[in-house]
């Protein structure tokens, strides 16, 4: 039995040049994703995009994996058979034989787009249903209330039979929302950002701030990892990695010890928006959420965007804990967010820190320090590590 996966597509809202843009790229991004687990046939026809698996291809892998694809609404499994109600009601017992043995009540729904066939759609649902009486003892049919409905779709090269579709990743494709830098932390709140972000279409270009000697290898690789989980939703990156001891050390040594954290976080806005006009990218965006910390007040929030010449997105900024761990978990980044590696963060945090800085005093104490050639330094730094999904 020859099975297929049929994709309906989100927000159709979108009119227009738009529209045909956001079906490039959903295309383009399904091509690409489904590519290591291949060969499929993926191709866009009367408002339904079908994967059909080629010799060899991991069909289950492929499900998976279309899960985590960015403007799918709903999509469903289904079984292709030929036009004719013989293989039509055929496949519909056997196909759906896992489900329809578990419920009692179901009903047949179908679409005909080949307008040739010789029964009208009533019809075929009629004689549908009749098969599956005959196979299911258990069955009755329910039209107002039923547990499993049957879809059947007679198409002009062939027809589907399929049952309750699933929930897709909702959202909108991961390219055209436009580009931009994400702050990494190896913590749990900057890997939410990234997915809600490639969510709304934006692709990524992560850049990570590294300490060594005072971070290890192993926390710049559990970075790595937690990507290569948020690339199962927002495709392939290059991750950017940022030496930042020096600017740390120089902070460290020249400036008041309160205003180390809104110092150090606005050296990480002037760098990451140098990395993202050679990055091509528009925005930055950041895991805070208000109040969670020092540096996320009000004040200094507003001290810190002084910095950056680009907006600051801030996904997370009305969330409470809770939500987002529990996003963490269903994109499951939440076990490695918690494994107990340093961040430069953590690394040198001061006992007092201000929890609502002034812009004047800030740029004050930002005088001892050469900014301009500290930046520059980690922007030459910088290291490129391609970041693919992690295999399911
Ligand atoms: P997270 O859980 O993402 O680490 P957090 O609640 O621990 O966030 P902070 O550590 O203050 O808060 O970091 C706030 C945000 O600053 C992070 O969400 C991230 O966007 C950015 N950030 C922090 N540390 C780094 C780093 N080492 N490299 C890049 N960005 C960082
Ligand atoms: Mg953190």
């Amino acid at each position: 039995m020859q099975e297929v996966i049929l994709l309906k597509l989100g927000e159709i809202v979108l009119k227009g040049l738009n529209r045909n843009t956001f079906e490039g790229a959903l295309l383009k991004n399904i091509r690409r994703r489904l590519a290591p687990v291949g060969p499929f046939d993926v191709r866009f026809a009367q408002s339904t995009i079908s994967i059909t698996p080629g010799p060899g291809a991991d069909f289950e892998a492929a499900v998976d994996r279309v899960r985590k694809i960015f403007g799918v609404i709903t999509f469903s499994r289904a079984c292709v058979t030929e036009k004719t109600m013989e293989s039509v009601c055929a496949a519909a017992v056997e196909y759906l034989r896992p489900q329809l043995s578990a419920v009692r009540a179901f009903k047949v729904e179908t679409k005909r787009s080949d307008k040739k066939f010789p029964l009208k759609s009533p019809e075929i649902s009629a004689e549908v249903g009749a098969a599956l009486l005959d196979a299911y003892p258990n069955l009755h049919v329910d039209v107002h209330n039923p547990d499993v409905t049957v879809r059947v779709e007679i198409r002009d090269f062939g027809a589907y039979v399929h049952g309750e579709p699933e929930q897709g990743a909702g959202g909108i494709p991961v390219g055209t929302g436009g580009k931009a830098a994400l702050l990494i932390s190896g913590g749990i709140d900057s890997p939410v950002a990234a997915w809600m972000m490639a969510k709304r279409g934006v692709e990524l270009t992560p850049v990570h701030f590294a300490s060594p000697p005072y971070t290890s290898e192993r926390a710049e690789q559990k970075v790595a990892d937690l990507l290569r989980r948020v690339a199962a939703y927002a495709g392939r990156m290059y991750m950017i990695t940022v030496p930042f001891a020096r600017v740390q050390e120089e902070i460290l040594d020249k400036c008041p010890e309160e205003y180390f954290t809104i110092l150090m976080r606005r050296f990480m806005m002037r760098i990451s928006a140098e990395i993202a006009k050679i990055e091509d990218c528009a925005a930055l965006i950041t895991g805070e959420s208000l109040g969670q910390v020092a540096s996320q007040t009000m004040q200094a929030i507003a001290v810190t965007d002084e910095a950056s010449p680009l907006p600051v997105f801030r996904p997370l900024i009305g969330m409470d804990k809770s939500e987002i761990v529990s996003i963490s978990r269903k994109i499951d980044t939440y076990d490695l967010s918690v494994l107990p590696y340093e961040d430069c963060c953590t690394v040198f945090t001061p006992r007092h820190p201000r929890t609502r800085p002034e812009l004047a005093a800030v740029l004050e104490a930002e005088r001892a320090l050469d900014v301009e050639s500290l930046v520059r330094a980690c922007v030459e730094g910088r290291r490129v590590t391609k970041i693919t999904a992690e295999s399911v």
